[in-house]
């Protein structure tokens, strides 16, 4: 656990999974920060399969679930870690 939590600090004190370690965001081929994933939802016709997923870096994340949303994940993930 202690790995993965000293690999979660990336730039500056945001925190980044070790999950995202060499992964490249598929869109601009950054390093990515998050990986997103399409719900299914029940009238897909074919309702049984595995999600889309897709790393992403932190500005295509942002894009993506909107700024202000991931300002507050990240001031929480401070607060929760202590470091903020
Ligand atoms: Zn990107």
């Amino acid at each position: 656990m202690a790995d993965r939590q000293m690999a979660g600090r990336g730039a500056g004190d945001r925190f980044r999974s070790a999950c995202c370690a060499g992964e490249l965001c598929s869109i601009c081929r950054n390093p990515a920060y998050a990986k997103v994933e399409e719900t299914i939802f029940d009238d897909d016709p074919i309702g049984i399969r595995h999600p889309l997923t897709a790393y992403v870096c932190r500005e295509h994340f942002r894009q993506i679930m909107g700024g202000r949303g991931v300002d507050l994940l990240e001031a929480a993930r401070r607060q929760t870690s202590g470091s903020g």
